[in-house]
């Protein structure tokens, strides 16, 4: 029989874990997508009750891709998962923690693992951060049944992945908000007024000298520090470099040089005005929690006013809490359906050669291929530019947003479940409070406004470098058909305004009939 406090608990900052009568045996955390010492949760609770019995506490990690693969994830972001794990590894080494890394063959293989480093390791508590998504939840429940069946082991799922858990934030009538503006007005006020929420806990402390010795093949083992991809594995490097004091630094340097400006700045790509965490934050490295806490304090203690770059910083991160919730109250969202049930009667295209020329950066709207070039060549791309190529794979191409959606996972090295699916619902007019059905980007008034000099452009794509800020937006319309022939540049794929007319009519019909 599992002890008295078995189970889930929430572990809001203020709350400590309950004592049990008699801690005889180890502490494990099983890391997952949380890869960072400072501000973790589970990793802070467990930290505690291992001192409660001055017993070891014990890390996991299992390395599970095909779990991966099911789920879409990029190899660029399983190589960002792999180089930051081999950081984590380094500093829990510091502090006498055995990292554990092992390898599922199959997703179920996952419960026998945990099961098995339990009983080898004599572990009385197992600790982990909850996740959000349906199959990491079923994966969770059925580890925790497993583990609970064995004697005297003791579960705790903490609160980690939102500021505000999902489950404590409701509309008036307790329902769960499905529209942006008040989720954010109720969000900013319980965090204004329970400070508690961006409290943020204190990294583990080191385990008895002699846990060195116990564990030392573990210590002696390395962790893998990479995973194949097909982009330069240099560059990724210098471009994301692992760690969670890289995090810090850049979070560090984005606050003080650019957060100000983030209001004027975030919608130009060339520029990019942003802070480049969203790798970070994907994978644990950072916390939500901690980028709103110091961005909060770099204004003054306030969120819905003070600084406009900071607070509209702080805007896009309760974006991110926003789309948590969408995942964890409407659950068919990440389950091949859309927000809105009425657009699952669109009829897409099934002309698959529009969809690779999209994928390929081939489809003759300069902005649009610059944007999946950057995607395919360092598995990121400025957010104003994946509201276009989204918006314009979908309105213009007809191509069903799953489609983008998916190729986004496979390909972003920050891919994140709830806010990709958040974004392509957006831009689809298919999810929350989306874009209007009747809005569609035009894609090159899109590019002459937020690339005027066509900088972005010519950086991905070089067959239009020596084009000027006239031609470069629309090159098959603004030059000669023999200057054109000379770029080597594809032909628009479709013609915009016929496009839209079609996307239009094809939504009015669903609105008619259903
Ligand atoms: P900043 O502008 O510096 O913003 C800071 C942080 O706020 C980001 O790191 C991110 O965590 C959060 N954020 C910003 N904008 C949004 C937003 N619109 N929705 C949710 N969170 C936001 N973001 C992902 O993290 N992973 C994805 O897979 C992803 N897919 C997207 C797909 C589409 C079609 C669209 C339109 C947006 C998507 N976004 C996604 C949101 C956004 O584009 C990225 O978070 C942002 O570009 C990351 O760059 P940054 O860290 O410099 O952002």
């Amino acid at each position: 029989a599992a002890v008295p406090g078995a189970g889930v608990v929430s572990m809001g900052m203020k709350k400590e874990p309950p004592k049990p009568a008699v801690v005889t045996r180890n502490v494990l955390m099983w890391f997952r997508t949380d890869l960072r010492l400072k501000d973790n949760h589970a990793l802070h609770a467990a930290s505690v009750r291992s001192k409660v019995g001055n017993r070891n506490l014990i890390a996991l990690f299992i390395v599970s891709e095909k779990e991966w693969e099911q789920h879409d994830e990029a190899p660029i972001k399983i190589d960002f998962w792999m180089r930051n794990l081999a950081k984590l590894k380094e500093s829990l080494d510091k502090l006498a923690i055995p990292l554990v890394i092992k390898r599922a063959e199959t997703p179920e293989s996952v419960t026998s693992i945990v099961e098995g480093v339990v009983k080898d390791m004599d572990i009385s508590h197992v600790f982990w951060n909850a996740e959000l998504m349906v199959d990491e939840r079923r994966r969770d429940r059925r580890v925790k049944r497993a583990l609970l069946a064995l004697p005297n082991t003791v579960v705790e799922e903490c609160d980690d992945q939102c500021v505000i858990p999902p489950k404590e934030i409701a509309t008036k009538t307790g329902n769960p908000y499905s529209v942006f503006t008040p989720f954010r007005n109720t969000w900013s006020t319980m965090v204004e007024t329970n400070p508690h929420f961006l409290e943020l806990s204190d990294e583990p402390t080191a385990n008895p000298d002699e846990a060195k010795k116990l564990y030392a093949d573990i210590f002696a083992s390395s962790a893998p520090n990479s995973h194949p991809h097909n982009l330069d594995a240099e560059l990724m490097e210098e471009l994301y470099p692992a760690g969670e004091e890289t995090a810090h630094l850049r979070l560090k340097d984005f606050l003080a040089e650019k957060a100000k400006q983030y209001h004027e700045t975030r919608d130009f790509p060339y520029e990019n005005g942003c802070s480049s965490l969203s790798p970070y934050l994907s994978a644990g490295v950072l916390s939500t929690r901690q980028c709103i806490a110091a961005a909060r304090a770099a204004n003054n203690n306030k969120i819905m006013v003070g600084n406009d770059g900071l607070r509209t910083w702080i805007k896009e991160l309760i974006w991110r809490e926003f789309y948590r919730n969408i995942l964890v109250h409407f659950p068919r969202v990440c389950m091949n359906k859309p927000f809105q049930p009425i657009t699952e009667h669109i009829r897409w295209t099934a002309d698959q050669r529009r969809f690779q020329m999209w994928s390929q950066g081939k489809t003759g709207y300069p902005i649009v291929d610059a944007g999946m070039r950057q995607l395919n060549t360092i598995g990121y791309m400025h957010n104003r530019v994946r509201m276009i190529v989204a918006c314009f794979l979908v309105k213009d191409l007809f191509v069903n947003w799953q489609k983008g959606e998916k190729y986004f996972m496979n390909n972003l090295i920050d891919g994140d479940l709830a806010s990709n699916n958040g974004g392509w619902q957006w831009c689809a007019s298919t999810g929350t409070d989306a874009q209007p059905y009747f809005r569609i980007f035009n894609p090159v008034l899109q590019s002459q406004r937020f690339d005027p000099n066509g900088d972005y452009i010519r950086k991905w794509v070089p067959e239009l470098k020596h084009l000027n800020e006239k031609q470069i937006h629309d090159p098959y319309h603004t030059l000669s058909a023999k200057d054109f022939a000379k770029l080597g540049y594809s032909k628009p794929i479709v013609d915009h305004a016929d496009s839209k007319k079609k996307f239009q009519d094809e939504f009015k019909r669903i609105i008619a009939e259903h």
